[in-house]
Formats: C-alpha cells, structure tokens, sequence
C-alpha cells in the first residue's frame, strides 16, 4: 500500500508524505565517498556476508554507541537493505508453522515476510495516546509455536520509542519462554525530547537470542541505495547468511565502502540531523493541528498517525484516495498498518522525512481543500 500511494502521488503530482524517503539531499561525503569508491573500482560481488571494512566499521560504532561487543567476522551479515535483513531472518531462522508475535499497528512488511516463510503473526495490540502494550495481552498471545518477537522501535507507523521498562518487560518474557527477538531499529538515531533508542540486544539475557535489524538507508538519507544489516549470535547468522547468499548474494559493493564513510561522520552530524528532523516534526503536528486532524506527537522516526474521523471524506481509504487525487496530497492509509482492517479506518499515516519548504506546501494544499 506505501509503494502504490507513491505511484498514485506520481501520477497526480501530489506530495509523498506516504513514503517514508527524504527529498533532501544525502550527506556530501558520503555521496563523494560513493563516487570514489566506484572510480577506485570496488565494482565486483563482495563477500557474500559483507566487505569487511564496513563489518568492522559497523562493529566500532555498535561499540561506541551502546557499548556492545560484536565479532564482525561472526555477528554480522551485510544484507540489501533492512528489508531483505527481515526477510532473510525469517526464512534464515524460522521453521515452517511457527508463530512469530508483532506489536500492532505495524510496518506492513512483517506480514509477507511471515506468508514467505511459512509462519503465522500473532498480534499486541499499542494502544494511544503513549502507544503502550499490556504485559497479559503480550503473555497471552505467547503459545507453544511461538519462536520470536518482532520489534521496531523508533516505531513506524507511530513514532513510539519503546523505554527501558517496556523493553524489560519483553526481556524477562523471552528469556522464561525461550523466545527470540527480530528487532528493526532502522529509526535507531532519529529520537527526540529525551527518549533514547536502547537495543533490546544489549540488556541482560539478549545477546544470543536478538536478530538486530538496522541501515544506512534512514540514518544518512540513502534509501535507494540498499544497504542493511543483521546483527547476530554466529548460532542465527548462519541461516541468516545462507539465505542471504541465494536471496541477493551480497549488498551493492561501492555503497557498503561508502558505508564506512557514512558511519564514520560522527555524532555532532547526527546531531544535526536530528534537529532538523525535530523542525520538520514541529512543522507537521502544526499542520496537523490547522487541518484539525488529531495526531499524538512521535517520540521517534518520522512518521505521525492523524485522526480523520473529524473530516467527513469518509474511511482511510476514501479518505486517502481523496487526499492523493483531489488535495495533492499522498499519505497511507491506517488500515495497511493492522491486522483488523476496521482497527485503522480512522487513521491515515503521514512521513515528515522531507523539506520544510515541501511540507509547508503540504500544509497549503490540505487547507485549501479542506476548506
Ligand atoms: N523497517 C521499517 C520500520 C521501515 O519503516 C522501513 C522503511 O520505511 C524499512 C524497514 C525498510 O528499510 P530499508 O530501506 O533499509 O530496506
């Protein structure tokens, strides 16, 4: 549903706030350090499970950052994105039948990742305005096919960071009922107000039973280039690799040696862009507000769920179809986020990963229409 309302706003001209891709510019030494990398002809496969240059690069910053030891040589594997990162975990972990629990809304991902490999979601429900879960209804959806937990905190579609104590709680659940963890943490450095992103790898009990999911294409603005990793004990990222291998066989090698640049441009750069981020979402929940569209603040990531029910243009659907076509403005409709359809149909998702000057121009689109 996010890719086809960006092919519905390029067919209108509308503005994608449905996709979450920035429309700035990346970074100019990571952009320079891509070019050198194909000039200096690192043009061939790389290694099936990374260049080795980025897995230690990868290694040094989960050092720093979280204080998490990793062997490059066996924890890592250098993957097309998260996205294949997800789908490799699935297929490279999981047996047919087993039962993997999600938190809802969701990334819509998840669910094909499961029909790929043969498994079945079970969902717990976050609830706004905090988007938090009720440990019972976490335990509850645990039964004896469960394998795994899947995890994405900063959330999409809500901006929730999970806290420490939330993250407790899913810690002390896997390790009594032997579960694993698939954590995406894509949004790792975009948090705001205080909230911190902690890898659920890093707390007491995970190390071996975390599959951690993350990329360059969010952290430094390089969605197209698909570029990934998973993070593992040497026990997971075997299968991992393995369907890696055959999947895609290895990550664009110029991109991940421009990787190394990326991850080595240092904390005061993504300072910054976190505070323009911040910007962007300020200027969103304005927008929001003006077009009288309830929406709770994100903690983290770049995306804001808004309340429709006030507009009288009818479902999510409608609604967004309407927005897209008539208000040239494209956004995703809540249901693609739930497992019950009817859980979403007041909601519509809205990314704020782009230009103050793009989304004021949103903002004046959806006034003029509304109005
Ligand atoms: N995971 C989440 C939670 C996302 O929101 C997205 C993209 O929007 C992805 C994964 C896809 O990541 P990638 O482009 O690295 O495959």
């Amino acid at each position: 549903m996010i890719r086809e309302m960006t092919r519905l706003a390029d067919e209108h001209d509308a503005i994608n706030l449905a996709q979450g891709f920035p429309d700035f510019p990346a970074p100019a030494a990571v952009k320079e350090a891509a070019a050198r990398a194909i000039a200096e002809d690192h043009n061939q496969y790389s290694i099936t499970w990374g260049v080795p240059e980025f897995r230690r690069a990868i290694a040094a910053t989960y050092a720093r950052d979280y204080d998490m030891t990793l062997d490059p040589d066996t924890e890592i594997c250098i993957t097309c994105g998260s996205t294949e990162a997800m789908m490799a975990t699935f297929l490279g972990v999981l047996d047919p039948d087993d039962e993997v629990v999600v938190f809802e809304p969701f990334y819509e991902n998840y669910g094909p990742d499961s029909i790929l490999a043969g498994a079945s979601l079970r969902y717990v429900p976050l609830r706004p305005p905090e988007w938090t879960f009720d440990p019972d209804e976490l335990h509850a959806a645990v039964g004896p096919r469960t394998r795994a937990i899947v995890l994405n905190s900063p959330h999409n579609p809500t901006g929730k960071v999970f806290s420490r104590e939330e993250l407790a709680e899913i810690v002390a659940l896997c390790v009594e009922r032997d579960l694993l963890v698939f954590t995406d943490e894509i949004y790792e450095h975009l948090t705001y107000d205080g909230h911190e992103h902690l890898p659920i790898a890093s707390m007491p009990g995970m190390r071996d039973r975390t599959v951690t999911i993350s990329a360059l294409s969010k952290s430094y603005s390089v969605t197209g280039w698909r570029v990934g990793w998973a993070i593992a004990s040497p026990a997971l990222i075997g299968g991992i690799r393995a369907v890696h291998d055959f999947l895609t066989v290895a990550a664009p090698t110029p991109l991940q040696v421009a990787g190394v640049a990326a991850l080595g441009l240092g904390l005061d750069e993504r300072v910054r862009a976190v505070a323009e981020y911040r910007e962007r979402r300020a200027l969103m929940m304005e927008i929001l507000r003006a077009a009288r569209l309830d929406a709770v603040q994100p903690q983290g990531a770049y995306y804001v769920m808004a309340d429709i029910s006030g507009l009288g243009l009818g479902d999510d659907i409608a609604t967004a179809d309407r927005l897209v076509r008539e208000a040239g403005v494209a956004t995703v409709p809540g249901s693609s986020f739930v497992s019950r359809a009817e859980d979403g149909r007041h909601l519509v998702r809205f990314a704020f990963c782009k230009r103050l000057e793009t989304l004021e121009l949103a903002g004046q689109r959806l006034s003029a229409f509304l109005a």
